[in-house]
This record gives structure tokens, sequence and C-alpha cells, in this order.
């Protein structure tokens, strides 16, 4: 699932493909009528709030997109046509790219006043696009916990009084902290040497504060490296990110641990496949 890296990836490509543009028109495989409120609409501002893509219009509207599971955004051009073996209409790109597998999903195409367009690729199709009020987006993002980039280290271990989760279950809590999921956790984690069920209120102030730093260094690299596209994920332009190159823990499973040499290991928590170093992050205390 895209994390605040990768949303951070795309909002800022949104920004240089979508701004002050204005949508003309708008396909979506259900037929939603309400999407249609964004016609003539210009994109005002475009924000990441957790996990979320929020385009502001100029009509107190707001274009909300969560990528969910396995949603992804591109810029291009694609055209309406027939399959000749099924006699399905689909959309189809002339750039080889967009013919790769997981840009072929098309949910929803919106097209700009530039002659270009904006398409959500979605294979399974948990994505959500709906349109807020400025009021409804207000209140969507005051739910959210706050963002860990965001955070200064002293707020960020005050989070901490009173929760009893497990760490890495409270990581990816997004009322705790927005942004962060299943990737990054363990990535964090690892580099903190804490196991990842380890109960938040048995940490130290030092683990704490270990935790934060990481959490910090992670994420700048991952937006660095324009994200992770270990499963459908990918850029505005189609392309690949690059962080899923660099894991230290995540989809490791009985690989050598960086640091230690000892075997990954995968476990399950909180319903989520989590890795760790069993060593590093010792098992028992
Ligand atoms: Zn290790």
């Amino acid at each position: 699932m895209p994390e605040l890296p990768e949303v951070e990836t795309t909002v800022s490509s949104l920004r240089k493909k979508a701004l002050k543009r204005a949508f003309v028109r708008v396909w979506d495989e259900k037929g939603e009528k309400e999407l249609k409120n964004i016609i003539r609409r210009r994109v005002e501002s475009v924000e990441r709030f957790g996990k979320g893509i929020f385009l502001f219009l100029d009509n107190e509207k707001v274009l909300f997109i969560h990528l969910r599971m396995t949603g992804h955004l591109l810029f291009g051009n694609w055209e309406m046509k027939k399959n000749t073996i099924t006699g399905k209409e689909e959309w189809k790109s002339k750039e080889k790219i967009m013919q790769e597998r997981k840009n072929g999903f098309l949910r929803y195409v919106f097209f700009l006043d530039n002659g270009k367009q904006l398409a959500l690729s979605d294979p399974r199709k948990f994505a959500k696009v709906a349109l807020f009020s400025k009021k409804e987006a207000k209140v969507y993002i005051e739910k959210l916990g706050p963002d860990p980039l965001l955070l200064g280290k002293n707020e960020f271990i005050d989070l901490f009084k009173g929760r009893k989760k497990k760490i890495k279950t409270l990581l990816m809590d997004q009322q705790f902290v927005s942004g962060i999921g299943n990737i990054y956790a363990a990535e964090i984690l690892f580099k903190a040497k804490i196991n990842p069920a380890k109960n938040a209120s048995l940490l130290t102030e030092k683990e704490i504060e270990k935790i934060y730093d990481f959490t910090q260094s992670i994420l700048k690299k991952a937006i660095k490296l324009q994200g992770d596209s270990t499963s459908d994920y990918r850029h505005l332009d189609g392309k690949k990110g690059k962080y899923q190159n660099h894991h230290l823990v995540y989809q490791r499973k009985g690989k050598d641990c960086f640091d230690c040499g000892e075997i990954i290991k995968k476990t399950v928590l909180g319903g989520r496949g989590t890795y760790h170093c069993p060593r590093c992050q010792k098992d028992k205390e």
C-alpha cells in the first residue's frame, strides 16, 4: 500500500502537472454523477495529509483520492478503443510504459484543459475517490494523527503517553501518526533495534527517541528514492520508485541481516506480515 513517501512523490508531481489546470471531463467506471461537479473547476492546491491526496478546487470542493492497496495515479493520454478480441471498450495509451500491466487498470480518467489526462490505475479496486466539501475534508484531516515529518522529538515522545499497543501496530495506526504503513514500520523498527511486538508502554525514552530519529531518516530517504514499487505503486509517468532496492528487512524473510548475519524472520502481527531480525531486535527480553 502506498505510504507517506509514495503519496508525497505523487503529490509533488501532481503539483507540477495539475496545478492551476481545470477539469474538462471526467470518466469513471462506476459513472458516479457527483464527480461531474469538478468540470470547469480549477485546481488551486494539491496537498497530502497522511496517505490521502487532496486537490483543493476553486469552488469550495476538494477532490479526495486515497490509493489504498493497489491504486496509483498516472499522467498521459489515453483513448477509448474497442478490444478486437473481447469486443470490450478499453482505455489505450500509445506510450509503452502505460501499456505495462500495473498501469493498465484504469478506473477513473480526469481530462485537463491542456489536453492531458490524469488517470487512476487500480488492479484491486480498493482506491477511494470522492468529492468533499472543504468542511468534510477538514473533518477527515482532523481525525488523522500528526504527520511524522512535521513533529518535533518531544511532541513525538508525548504521543506515547498511555499507549499500550504493540509498537509496530501503533506506528501504523493512522490516528497515532499518519502516513506510516507496513513497509516503513518494519524498516524503522529494524534501524531502532526494537522488536515489532514490544508493547509501546515498555519503551524507554531513549528507544522512542531512536524510533523518532529513524522515522525521520527512513521516510526522507524513501522520498528521495521516490517511493517503493515492491507492489503496485508507480509514479505519474508510470515508472517505478527505488526504495524496494534498499529494504533492510521488509520482504527479506530467510535472508541474512545486514547488521549481524542472522536470518530475517517473518511473523504475523495484527494481521500483517512483519519482518525483523531476531538477534538485532531481540525476540526475548
Ligand atoms: Zn541482525
